[in-house]
């Protein structure tokens, strides 16, 4: 069975990350969706809440799952028995972190790949972090995210009076 692991922190999931979930799973049997619990970046949103942002629209079904993982992306992969790890790219700026993130990867564990799928053109400057300025600033998300997400940035946006 071919399985792979869709790790990030998804904070908060944006349809940039969506796209690449469903296009990871046209080519896999099974998609396990990795939300990392911690981050050297500064989290927005809880853990919970961001599990519950990819469940609001995706359908867990046995072939596409969503898990949270506190541990080396490797040692998730292997814990589900995922011979491949998918990421996203965008731009050239995402590069460099990600095929050390790779090289790395392949040395700690060998048997593991690491697949990439171009964003599509669409949301080649979608980021979470974009998407949280945005909002935070009283921009519109619409089209960028989810619906509960947009939801969620709206009550955080009044929280802190922007
Ligand atoms: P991390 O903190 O591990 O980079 P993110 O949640 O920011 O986690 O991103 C998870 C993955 O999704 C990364 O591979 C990232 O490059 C990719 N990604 C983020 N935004 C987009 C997008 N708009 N289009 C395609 N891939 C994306």
């Amino acid at each position: 069975m071919n399985i792979v692991v869709c790790p990030g922190t998804f904070d908060p999931v944006t349809n940039g990350h969506l796209d690449i979930i469903y296009r990871a799973a046209k080519i896999a049997d099974k998609v396990i969706i990795g939300v990392a619990e911690n981050s050297s970046k500064k989290l927005l949103f809880t853990l919970e809440e961001r599990i519950n942002f990819i469940k609001s629209e995706i359908d867990e079904k046995d072939d596409i799952m969503v898990e949270s993982f506190d541990s080396l992306v490797v040692k998730f992969a292997g814990k589900h028995k995922a011979q491949t790890i998918v990421r996203g790219l965008r731009a050239v700026t995402d590069f460099e972190h990600e095929f050390q993130m790779a090289q790395l990867n392949k040395e700690l564990a060998p048997n593991i790949e690491t697949l990439f799928i171009m964003a599509k053109p669409e949301y080649g400057y979608l980021s979470s972090s974009a998407v949280k300025e945005i909002a935070l600033y009283g921009g519109d998300v619409s089209g960028l995210v989810p619906e509960m997400v947009r939801n969620a940035l709206l009550k955080k946006t009044k929280v802190f009076g922007g």
